[in-house]
């Protein structure tokens, strides 16, 4: 969540001017883009992202329970933005609903952006804290079923909802100007300008699946080298293969896209390295799958 609020500040303070009266209405503007960017970036991300994480939830070493919305506060906004994003996406002092994932099954349960979290499980929602928001929701989605309790206009609702094991590594959009994907061993960050320019979801999945291959074989904090990458991208299509992707697609598509590190250096595989070795991989995940043998991470 602190990743999500410092990559919206950072886009948002960079094109922002100075928070004088007369130019609120042009702040409104620019607020409106980034936030419609942000929004509409971090939906897809989610979108692609969501059947990898559930689908390798036992293969995590770390997991989260999840219903399929995230949260926010005016406080998660810049200071100066704050009066624009009270009166441009209605956000409070209260805890609200800023996304509900599409078929997640808070979507299924009935829960809609804009309402208004009173009571997670047995918790009432003293503070609105994020960090008193995860606990509490966290606890209540341990249940196989719980109550999310919310406000709307004048009414008070009570969802029963059914929450999941999932990866316990957020995929989010960082905002800059390079092509990456990253993983600090707690999130993934895939910044604005992959996204921008990776048109194909199946080849975001594989970038997102290889982020979390690092993340979940705890690559990070080993000095980076050739073979941790390799290993990176055959975990990653056993992830993707699990999921449910086209393997075979993924691997077609990612050869199209642009390649920052075409050739082999200490650090980083040349693309004809790893192209052979996304098709070993692929072999394997056919042979396999023929011979209905559960796929793991193990090669
Ligand atoms: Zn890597």
């Amino acid at each position: 969540v602190r990743a999500i609020l410092l990559a919206l500040m950072l886009a948002a303070t960079a094109c922002a001017p100075q928070a004088a009266t007369e130019d609120f209405f042009k702040q409104t503007v620019l607020f409106s883009d980034v936030l419609a960017e942000y929004q509409d970036l971090n939906t897809r991300l989610e979108n692609v992202a969501a059947p990898l994480l559930r689908a390798n939830a036992e293969l995590c070493p770390k997991t989260s329970r999840d219903i399929g919305i995230t949260v926010h506060t005016v406080s998660d906004y810049p200071v100066e933005l704050q009066a624009v994003a009270r009166a441009l996406i209605g956000v409070t002092d209260d805890m609200s609903v800023r996304t509900v994932r599409a078929g997640s099954n808070a979507a299924k349960a009935g829960v809609r952006p804009g309402d208004h979290i009173t009571r997670m499980g047995k918790s009432d929602l003293t503070t609105n804290s994020q960090a008193y928001y995860t606990e509490i929701s966290q606890d209540a989605f341990k249940a196989v079923e719980t109550e999310v309790q919310v406000s709307r206009g004048n009414e008070v609702i009570n969802f029963d909802v059914t929450p999941e094991t999932i990866c316990g590594y957020p995929v989010i959009v960082f905002f800059n100007e390079n092509m990456n994907g990253h993983t600090d061993g707690k999130d993934v960050l895939i910044t604005s300008e992959l996204l921008r320019r990776v048109a194909d979801d199946t080849n975001l999945a594989l970038i997102i699946s290889h982020e979390l291959a690092h993340a979940i074989a705890g690559h990070v904090g080993q000095t980076p080298t050739k073979s941790l990458e390799l290993e990176a991208d055959r975990m990653a299509l056993v992830l993707m293969a699990r999921a449910g992707f086209d393997i075979e697609h993924a691997v077609a598509s990612w050869k199209q896209a642009p390649h920052p590190y075409k050739h082999a250096s200490g650090l980083h595989p040349s693309t004809s390295e790893r192209y052979e070795n996304f098709m070993a991989a692929k072999a394997r995940i056919h042979a396999k799958q023929k011979r209905g043998v559960t796929l793991t991470l193990s090669p």
